[in-house]
């Protein structure tokens, strides 16, 4: 399981979240819409989650129905990653 970051990160962004991960595993670019969770590293100690003004973060399988998209979308986020750092290489 991992914890996901959802809909209501869009345009609030303020990285209340990355200061309490103790594994670094939510990140995001300067012009990305919002942040992620690597779930390959994410080890669910929900620190994140108390930690998020908007109630942006979930765990895996409390995600509400309307943002269950986001689930693959953090998980894409850290795959295409690896795929470019594989193609720099
Ligand atoms: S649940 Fe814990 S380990 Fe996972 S992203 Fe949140 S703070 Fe980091
Ligand atoms: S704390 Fe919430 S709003 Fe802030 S960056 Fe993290 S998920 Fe986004």
């Amino acid at each position: 399981m991992t914890y996901v970051i959802t809909q209501p990160c869009v345009g609030v962004k303020n990285a209340s979240c990355v200061d309490v991960c103790p594994v670094d595993c939510i990140h995001a670019d300067d012009d990305d819409e919002q942040f992620f969770i690597n779930p390959q590293e994410c080890i669910d100690c929900g620190a994140c989650e108390a930690a998020c003004p908007v109630n942006a973060i979930f765990e895996e399988g409390s995600v509400p129905r309307r943002w269950k998209p986001f689930i693959q979308l953090n998980a894409e986020y850290f795959l295409k990653q690896r795929q470019a750092k594989k193609k720099r290489k």
